[in-house]
């Protein structure tokens, strides 16, 4: 975008009242607006440093605002491989994979998001739940996948290291598909144990 249709964009943005502007998270960097309503971010940031001074760019007058957040494992695989392809020092790209871990917990968490937040700088002290948050509304429900995940281990190893993780969903489910008896895994003992454990909670191991 040139800079005259940039400065168009931004000053509409500024003084007009009702405006949704789409761009990259450079856009608005240095406006200060104060009665945004929301920031959506369709792809996940860096970092939970970007997302605290992206989603920080809404409410600045005191009222209510929402900060919204579309992610999937492909996002946080490219946001991986981006850091893994660089050609920064080693020590950067660890900082960089641990920074990208703490966005991941806040996407996977299942308690109050804001006190995730408030942890990861430190705020230790006011922490506690905001009861308005999506998890403190909704919370996810949640099991332990102990056992289960020791079973998927098992059966990763038992089957030798080689298989993707649709025969090892076959396996674990007791599907008798021809490849699982092929590799005659149908008398397993790992089959009776695991069956009622992934037909209750679906394969979520293996990404399925
Ligand atoms: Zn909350």
């Amino acid at each position: 975008m040139c800079t005259q249709a940039r400065k168009e964009h931004q000053e509409k943005f500024l003084y007009e009242e009702g405006i949704v502007v789409v761009a990259t998270t450079a856009f608005g960097l240095g406006i200060d607006k104060p009665d945004v309503r929301f920031v959506a971010h369709l792809d996940p940031p860096k970092s939970m440093e970007n997302y605290y001074q992206e989603t920080g760019r809404a409410g600045r007058d005191g009222k209510t605002a929402n900060a919204w957040m579309a992610y999937g494992p492909g996002d946080v695989v490219q946001l991986w491989r981006l850091i893994e392809r660089s050609e920064a020092q080693p020590r950067f790209k660890h900082i960089a994979f641990a920074k990208l871990d703490a966005l991941l917990a806040l996407c996977e968490a299942t308690t109050c998001r804001r006190v995730r937040l408030l942890d990861y700088f430190g705020e230790t002290m006011i922490a506690v739940a905001c009861g308005n948050c999506d998890i403190c509304h909704h919370p996810p429900g949640v099991w332990d996948g102990t056992i289960a995940a020791q079973k998927a281990l098992s059966c990763v190893y038992r089957t030798g290291q080689r298989f993707d993780p649709e025969y090892l969903i076959d396996v674990l489910r007791s599907n008798h598909s021809e490849s699982v008896s092929k590799w005659g895994m149908t008398k397993s003992a790992l089959l009776v144990s695991a069956k009622s454990l992934m037909k209750e909670h679906g394969m979520q191991f293996f990404g399925n």
